[in-house]
Formats: C-alpha cells, sequence, structure tokens
C-alpha cells in the first residue's frame, strides 16, 4: 500500500555514514530542525574504514566521546618497513615515527567505522531526539532557484521511499563504500552488545510508503557514488586506478615478527600494508592484480576471493608463515582518484564525504576527510539555521574543505605509487623503497594527521599572513587549530587537555592569555579588558550578550582565560568578574580560569603553552576561536574594536530592544 506524506524541515542529511553523522551531530546541538536518512537498513558493524587521525580524535575529544575509543581503539604511532636485502632476505626497516609525533595529545588509532558510527549515534541522542531514519531512499529531487535568496522558504523538494526490508537489507556490505565490492565476509560475531538493537530494528517490518519532503538546506552526505551530487549535475573529475586490492580483517595464525605492529612488507612481486587493529585484528591490504584496460578480457573483480588473496599474502611474506582461522570482514576494490569541482551548488545544496572526494583506503584517510567535512558544514550550517550565523559564512565550507581534498588525492596518488610500482619479477625490491616511504609521509604529514589545516582567509579566518600569526602570537595562525596543551584549572588543581575543556557546542570563544598577572602593569591591562567585556566602558561595545544565542545558551560567546602566572602567586578572585562569571544556581564560573603551569602529579601538564603558540609570557595575547576550535582571530588585549569587528561579521547582532 503506498501512503503519501508531505512534511517539511529545515535541514535534510542524506546518509547516515561518517561525514552524514558528524553533519547530524551540530543539528542535534544546535536544536536545528532536521532529519537524516539512509537507505541501508542499518549502520555499517565490520569492514570498511579503521584508522583514525590525531585532529579527529581531538574532534572527538570536544565531543566527549574520545574515551570510548581509547578504550576499545588500538594505538598505532611507529611503522616498520620490511624490505629484502641484497640476498633477498626480508629485513625489517625502522622503526619510523613521526618527529611530530607529540604535536597532539591523541595519536592514530585503529577501530572500525561501526563503532565510530555508534559513538556518533550515541553521542546525538544526548542532545536531541534526531535519529537516523533507516531503510528510506531519496528517489526524485527538485530545486527552485527562484526561492534561494528567502531563508524562510524551502526550495527543495525530495521525495523518500521507505524500502521494502529486503531492499534495504540486501545482507552484504553497500556498494558505496569506496567501491568496496558487496556479498564478502561479514562476520556477525563482532557485532558488540550496544550494536544489538540496530541489527533487531533490521528484522522489524516494514510498510512501504512515499514521503515528499521540502527542506530549506540538503547535505549530500550519500557516499562514492552520490545520488545527491547526481542531482545537481557536480561530477567528480579524475581517474579510475588500474589495480584490484583485495583487504582482509583477520585474526593472523603467523610467525612474522611484526604481525602485531603497522608497516609494510615488500617483495618483488608488491607490497602489503599491515595495520593492526582492537580485537587482535590485522587489517592487510594486498595487491591482487593488475587490469588490462586494453584486454577484451578485463580482470573481473568479483572474481577474486578470500582464498586468492590470503595465498598472495602467504607469497609476499614467505618464508614467514601467515593463516587465519577468524576472518571479520573481507573485500576486493579498485579504486578511483576522484574529486569534485565543488562541494556545493549554490547557498543550500551541500556535499560531504566520500560524495565529493575518492581515493584509495590505504593513506587511511577517507573517514577522517569525511567526518571533517561534515564537522566543518555542521556547525555553520545549524548556526545559520537557528539565526545565530551570518548565511556568507556558508561559502567557506567549500573554500576550506577543496583545497583539501585536492591534497588529499596527491599524496594518495604518491602513497599508492609505493605500492603498485613494478619491480623486475626475480630481483629485489627498490634499495631505497623504505626511505622512499618515510619520505612521502613525512611530506604530507602534517595534513593528513590534520595538524595543520591550512584553511584561507575569509570573514570566518582574519589572517596576517598564511605562514604565522600575528606578532602577539607567532604560532597561532587564524585558519589553523588551536594547539592541544594540558592546563591547570586556577580554582580546582584539576589538568585539562585543551581538546576536552573546549567542547563541541555551538559557542564562540574568546580566549584571554592574560600573561603574568603579578606584574602590575599586565594586571591593569586585564582588568581593562574586563571593564571592556563587562560593558562598564561606555565608550565601547561589547560583544558579550551581542550576539544572537544558539537555543539553550545564554549567550553564544564563552570567555575562557589562560593565564601564565604560578598558580599558588594568584587567586580565582583576583581576575575580574566576567572572567569567572557568578550563576545564581551554579556559583561561580570555576571551570573558566586556568594556569599554563605543570603539575608534579601530571607529567603531561607541563606549563609550556605558551611557548607552543608563540605567545609571551608576560603580556599574553588574545584569540576568538570559532565552534569547531579553528582560530578565527587573534590580537593583543587592547584590540577589542578588531575582535569586535571579526564577530560582527560572523554573528547575528540581536535585536535592539523598543523603547
Ligand atoms: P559512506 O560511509 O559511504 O556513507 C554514505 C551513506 O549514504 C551510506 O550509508 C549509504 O547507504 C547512504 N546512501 C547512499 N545513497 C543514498 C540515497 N539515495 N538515499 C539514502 N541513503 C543513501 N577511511 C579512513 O579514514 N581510514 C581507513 O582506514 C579507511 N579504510 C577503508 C577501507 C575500505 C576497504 C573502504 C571501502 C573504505 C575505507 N575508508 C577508510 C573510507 C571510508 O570508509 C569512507 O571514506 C567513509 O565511509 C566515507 O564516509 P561517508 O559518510 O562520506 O560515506
Amino acid at each position: 500500500k503506498v501512503e503519501a506524506v508531505e512534511s517539511q524541515t529545515d535541514v535534510l542529511i542524506i546518509g547516515a555514514g561518517p561525514a552524514g553523522l558528524m553533519a547530524a551531530y551540530w543539528m542535534a546541538v544546535c536544536g536545528v530542525k532536521a532529519r537524516i536518512i539512509d537507505k541501508r537498513g542499518t549502520k555499517v558493524f565490520t569492514g570498511q574504514a579503521d584508522g583514525l587521525r590525531p585532529r579527529t580524535l581531538e574532534i572527538f575529544d570536544s565531543m566527549g566521546f574520545q574515551h570510548r575509543v581509547i578504550h576499545e581503539g588500538h594505538v598505532a604511532v611507529e611503522a616498520n618497513f620490511w624490505v629484502p636485502d641484497e640476498a633477498g632476505k626480508l629485513t625489517r626497516q625502522g622503526p619510523h615515527c613521526s618527529p611530530k609525533i607529540n604535536e597532539s595529545n591523541h595519536h592514530n588509532m585503529l577501530l572500525n567505522q561501526g563503532r565510530i558510527e555508534r559513538f556518533l549515534i550515541d553521542t546525538i541522542s544526548k542532545y536531541s531526539d534526531l535519529e537516523v531514519e533507516r531503510g528510506i531512499i531519496a528517489e526524485s529531487f527538485e530545486y527552485d532557484e527562484k526561492l534561494e535568496e528567502d531563508l524562510d522558504a524551502y526550495p527543495i523538494t525530495v521525495k523518500l521511499r521507505t524500502l521494502s526490508d529486503e531492499e534495504a537489507n540486501p545482507g552484504h556490505i553497500s556498494k558505496d563504500g569506496s567501491g568496496s565490492q558487496p556479498a564478502n565476509g561479514q562476520g556477525r560475531g563482532s557485532v558488540l552488545p550496544d550494536d544489538w538493537e540496530e541489527l533487531i530494528q533490521k528484522s522489524r517490518l516494514r510498510q512501504t510508503k512515499t514521503e515528499i519532503v521540502k527542506a530549506k538546506f540538503i547535505i549530500g552526505c550519500d557516499g562514492a557514488h552520490s545520488w545527491t551530487r547526481k542531482q545537481v549535475n557536480i561530477l567528480l573529475e579524475g581517474s579510475s586506478t588500474e589495480h584490484i586490492w583485495g583487504v582482509i580483517d583477520v585474526v593472523p595464525l603467523s610467525n612474522f615478527p611484526d604481525m602485531r605492529r603497522l608497516g609494510t612488507i615488500t617483495h618483488s612481486s608488491g607490497t602489503i600494508l599491515v595495520i593492526p587493529r582492537e580485537r587482535r585484528l590485522v587489517r592487510l591490504y594486498v595487491p591482487v592484480q593488475i587490469v588490462d584496460s586494453t584486454s577484451a578480457n578485463r580482470f573481473d573483480r568479483s572474481a577474486i576471493t578470500l582464498e586468492m588473496i590470503k595465498s598472495r599474502v602467504q607469497a609476499i611474506m614467505s618464508p614467514y608463515t601467515f593463516d587465519f582461522q577468524i576472518c571479520d570482514w573481507w573485500t576486493a576494490y579498485q579504486v578511483g582518484q576522484r574529486v569534485a569541482p565543488a562541494f556545493n551548488k549554490g547557498t543550500r545544496i551541500f556535499l560531504a564525504g566520500d560524495a565529493v572526494h575518492t581515493h584509495s583506503p590505504k593513506v587511511g584517510l577517507g573517514m577522517n576527510m569525511s567526518m571533517q567535512d561534515g564537522f566543518n558544514i555542521g556547525w555553520k550550517l545549524a548556526m545559520v539555521v537557528v539565526g545565530a550565523a551570518n548565511p556568507a559564512i556558508l561559502d567557506t565550507y567549500n573554500a576550506e574543505r577543496h583545497p583539501l581534498a585536492e591534497m588529499l588525492l596527491e599524496f594518495d596518488r604518491l602513497w599508492s605509487g609505493e605500492f603498485t610500482e613494478t619491480t623486475d619479477a626475480d630481483g629485489p625490491a627498490a634499495p631505497d623503497k623504505a626511505d622512499r616511504m618515510v619520505h612521502v609521509v613525512e611530506k604530507y604529514m602534517d595534513f593528513a594527521d590534520g595538524l595543520r589545516t591550512y584553511y584561507p582567509a575569509s570573514p570566518l579566518v582574519w589572517k596576517v599572513s598564511e605562514e604565522e600569526g600575528p606578532e602577539a602570537a607567532r604560532n597561532l595562525i587564524p585558519g589553523e587549530r588551536f594547539s592541544p596543551i594540558k592546563l591547570r584549572n586556577q580554582a580546582e588543581g584539576n589538568s585539562k587537555w585543551t581538546t576536552r575543556l573546549l567542547e563541541s557546542d555551538g559557542c564562540y570563544r574568546i580566549i584571554v592569555l592574560a600573561g603574568d598577572v603579578r606584574v602590575e602593569e599586565q594586571k591593569k591591562r586585564v582588568e581593562a579588558l574586563g571593564r571592556f567585556l563587562s560593558a562598564e566602558d561606555k565608550t565601547m561595545i561589547s560583544p558579550l550578550h551581542r550576539y544572537v544565542p544558539i537555543p539553550g545558551r545564554k549567550d553564544q560567546i564563552e570567555v575562557i582565560t589562560i593565564h601564565s602566572a604560578p598558580w599558588k602567586e594568584v587567586e580565582f578572585f583576583d581576575f575580574p568578574e566576567i572572567f569567572r562569571p557568578f550563576d545564581p544556581v551554579m556559583g561561580w564560573g570555576y571551570d573558566d580560569i586556568w594556569c599554563d603551569n605543570s603539575c608534579t602529579w601530571d607529567p603531561h601538564c607541563g606549563g609550556q603553552g605558551y611557548e607552543k603558540w608563540g605567545v609571551d609570557r608576560t603580556r599574553g595575547a588574545m584569540l576568538v576561536l570559532r565552534p569547531d576550535q579553528y582560530i578565527g582571530w587573534v590580537g593583543e588585549l587592547e584590540e577589542v574594536k578588531d575582535m569586535t569587528d571579526y564577530l560582527d561579521g560572523v554573528l547575528i547582532k540581536m535585536p535592539t530592544p523598543e523603547v
């Protein structure tokens, strides 16, 4: 029976993979009327992505679930490259560890994509009743461009159809996963108890119905074969690689010494990537076949079997042994390196994740990039929809994320090339193989780990230079993330990483690096800033209580103070009250004042933040952080007008009360 229903929503998210869930998180946090649909009957349980980069983990920390990743995941920071020596014997080169390993408080981790989706779904449910509507496919699309300028209008019309149980749960991995092929081994043994509900839902009876949804905005997070992208005629540009790869997640039985270490094994017939995972699983990426595109008999990917992949591993690893009893998941894939020329169509339609960039999984970045796309468009769109931010900020989504996708493809081409390059069939691998691999990794390390983002100048990013921050804070570069430090709380003595302190809760933050407030002149500067922020100085306008907050917040801006004096030599109450506001119910703002001091009981709390940020320990500095912890503006404590101008360009002022 077909029921036609009509409805309206402010934001419609198509696809509930990592990118869509990340965007949905912001809708939940900011109280946006939104929906998220996915044609699959359940989320992912096994397979697909597993690599998590430091910046992604910092984001998880700001969202409050990184402890779950630490609890379940596997840390892998050192890589070993095994290559044949002159006598042809496999020899370890390494270990190689990033020289920037401690730039972030989080290190590369491995954990199945399905678990990340679980954590995202659970986190969303803490903020709102926004739930993924599964087994629903988007099928038709209309866009009325004439309505684009009217923010109250619903220019997008999408027809949704509830799929039959069979259509929604075809019993294999979706074809959308970066070109992975369906129907391969997917072990149920790996479904953890908190994922069972998903499987139970899968068996519920579905009633086929169609629904016409009118939306103000749409975010297409619908994977490599994106339906949304096709609706707006954006074509991916790039090419397909000619190699077929096998990937297996197994519990290996092997005498290879580095079976539980990250690394590569190179043999004359190819290179395998070894990735240790949670629950004793190891993922292996294995070159299986070079496709001869000119041949009439093109190699059929579906002809690849688990046994074939296993034999290839055994051949490359020989004389070491390799076998397994448990295979959690496996697939064979052939990937294209492609990127969309634009990640948006006008101001109402946005695309994120694999929908706009596809590449090989060996760089371990697809899930990371996709989530970071969703994170980026998510906060901007959510704040625009609730009337808290200027719609012009939506233009920065493409400007910030598109160049990174280009960089991703560049990295992937070089890195994948190292795996597919062929050598003389009987000869040893190139002697400098390991060095070349290290060189490629190091060249793209900052980008891949997310330590640098290179967001360009825009209304959201006020830059003085591409390479360094303003004089007051040389290493705090607008457009980059706020580099993490562990701080000591002034009132409590507890220590906390800034990645946890600066929560992704939708507010803008003014970070007052108050310097050494024991110095009389510096104390006066801080007090003058306090007078300005508390609007005691009537000659100027304070940015506090000036802008429309997102629903549920009293103010759109929070002030966090980090001073550099020894904590014992200053008191919490020495700071102007505006820096530690009093709430009649919750008391003083003890969480708002921190010091960059070393902590005898916590070796990570080293009191070196000001040095890392390039800030004078006496004079301090001031910065504005966007809700995604990227630096928007930096200046001196006195540059209050400039800072307010920055905020005026981004946030919407509250209407002046009528007299
Ligand atoms: P997807 O995860 O593909 O989600 C898209 C969703 O949209 C799907 O759930 C789909 O059902 C839904 N959908 C599609 N069309 C419609 C429609 N018309 N209506 C409704 N719903 C629709 N990345 C890493 O970062 N690290 C790794 O180590 C890594 N390893 C990988 C290994 C393999 C073998 C593969 C295949 C991928 C790997 N990736 C890795 C890539 C990673 O899985 C993807 O980049 C990531 O899943 C992309 O997220 P996404 O949300 O953009 O898209």
